[in-house]
């Protein structure tokens, strides 16, 4: 793993909302001086918003990222999987840990994709699984808006949490490398 990331992941927007989120998301972050407002070659696999003075803000005072080269933060707001890397995850119900199978998971993924819920019983317990209700090892999310730290320090939960207060949605954090 040569590149470290973060996702921070609204589980709640929907499609049509995410690109409005996303810029004042994006102009709040730059007003607090977290990120700098244009983007760069920062990110792999498109641009990203280069750290901004206050960087260490999100980071809860454990430092600015490294100077690396690859240290942008990109603004996704579009219908995404924010895996916590390149294998497929397997999953397990969080009430029976019953290890979900992709015959399960796979027609659920596929309808999530197409715009649906994608929830389906877990076989185990039969309690109603939502994508984003199992275990899943890596960790993945499933949003229509997210933020991806490349190869910061890790965030504070008080900034995860103040993202999903200024949204009014839940965000989960999702650690991962590529
Ligand atoms: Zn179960």
């Amino acid at each position: 793993v040569g590149d470290r990331f973060q996702h921070v992941v609204d589980v709640e927007a929907t499609a049509a909302e995410a690109p409005a989120l996303a810029a004042g998301l994006t102009r709040w972050l730059v007003e607090l001086g977290v990120i700098e407002l244009a983007p760069a070659e920062r990110a792999l696999g498109g641009p990203g918003h280069p750290p901004g003075p206050e960087a260490a803000r999100a980071t809860g005072g454990a430092g600015a990222p490294a100077s690396l080269h690859t240290n942008g933060v990109a603004v996704v707001s579009t219908r995404t999987v924010f895996d916590g890397g390149p294998d497929d995850g397997s999953a397990r119900c969080p009430r029976c840990a019953e290890d979900v199978g992709w015959d399960v998971l796979g027609p659920a993924v596929d309808e999530w994709w197409a715009g649906g819920e994608g929830v389906r019983p877990c076989p185990g317990c039969g309690a109603p699984g939502p994508l984003n209700g199992w275990r899943w090892e890596p960790a993945w999310a499933f949003g229509c808006l997210g933020l991806t730290f490349w190869n910061w320090p890790p965030l504070s939960a008080d900034f995860v949490r103040e993202i999903g207060e200024r949204l009014g949605h839940r965000c989960v954090s999702v650690h991962g490398g590529r």
